[in-house]
């Protein structure tokens, strides 16, 4: 099923993103636990991203097809600019579609482990909007998603710049948008206000990500640019050594989150799983 038809049945589309193990045996637990995801919670879609470059890109298109093939969950590609030509891009799409793939979230990419700055690849794209177009046209079977900032991306000089390019994939054909994580509601509905401003019309999806370890979610923080809440980082740093209580904490404060922002409107929970769905488990039970 195409996400835009989700959206329009007027409930909140649930969706979880995993990404794609390393191995054989990884990818056999992961569908054990799609499959026993699917039982419990019913989410409306299945993401897998898609790696910086190398070879669990295979692994992406692969774990995709299985996840909508043999368990029949609606199930969305990722897919960058990054290490990849428009003729490599339009080989995915066409393995994507052949096995029923009506979904892709596309995105620029971070640069690949250990560079800098992303240089587009000749002859492929430098942005998401030009990824976006390519696809419309390209393919008109797909609906695409696009991903925006509610803290700003961290390579943009400015929110208005920003939220400029976040209409230019609006405007490039993009179908929905899902938010980088972020731990402070208003700090969403500020960015849904300035997007409504801005001429942007989409279904906004905010992307979760309950917090399971301290020394991750700060590392995550500062690559994405995303800010902790000084309450809820004290609270961290008091359970820092108890790895359950972190867990505990974590997964409070995003049941509260997500059932502030259902209450208010929100389209939708893009859970960022990190392939570990306890925790996600637990908040989508809490506030479904
Ligand atoms: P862009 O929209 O191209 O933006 C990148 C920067 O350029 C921004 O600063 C933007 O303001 C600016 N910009 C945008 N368009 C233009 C333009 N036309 N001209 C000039 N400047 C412009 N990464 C992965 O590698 N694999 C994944 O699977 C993955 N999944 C993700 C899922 C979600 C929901 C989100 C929010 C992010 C994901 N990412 C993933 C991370 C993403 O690739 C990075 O955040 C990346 O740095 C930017 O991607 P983008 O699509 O937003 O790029």
């Amino acid at each position: 099923m195409r996400i835009s038809a989700m959206h329009g049945r007027g409930r909140p589309v649930f969706s979880f993103e995993f990404f794609p193990p390393r191995d054989d045996e990884g990818a056999a637990v992961l569908m054990e636990s799609a499959a026993d995801l699917r039982e419990a919670l019913h989410p409306d879609f299945i993401s897998v991203t898609y790696g910086a470059g190398g070879a669990n890109r295979d692994r992406t298109l692969e774990l995709v097809s299985r996840l909508q093939g043999e368990l029949q969950i609606t199930t969305m590609a990722h897919m960058t600019c990054a290490l990849a030509t428009a003729e490599d891009i339009r080989e995915n799409l066409d393995r994507l579609v052949q096995v029923g793939i009506e979904n892709v979230l596309a995105l620029r990419g971070d640069p690949p482990k250990g560079v800098e700055r992303f240089e587009p690849t000749e002859g492929g794209f430098a942005h998401a909007d030009e990824l976006i177009a390519f696809l419309r046209d390209g393919f008109p079977e797909v609906d695409i998603g696009a991903a925006c900032y509610p803290e700003t991306h961290p390579e943009s000089p400015g929110a208005e710049e920003d939220l400029a390019w976040t209409r230019a994939k609006q405007e490039a054909g993009a179908h929905f948008l899902i938010t980088q994580l972020f731990f402070d509601t208003d700090t969403y509905f500020d960015f849904v206000r300035r997007a409504r401003a801005a001429g942007i019309t989409l279904p906004i999806v905010p992307g979760i990500m309950p917090i399971t370890n301290v020394k991750q979610i700060e590392r995550f923080t500062r690559m994405c640019g995303a800010s902790l809440p000084a309450p809820l980082l004290e609270r961290l740093q008091r359970h820092r050594g108890d790895p359950a209580k972190v867990m505990a904490t974590g997964i409070e404060h995003a049941i509260t989150q997500c059932r502030q922002l259902l209450a208010l409107g929100a389209p939708g929970l893009h859970f960022y799983t990190l392939n570990k769905s306890h925790a996600t488990r637990s908040v989508l039970a809490a506030v479904k």
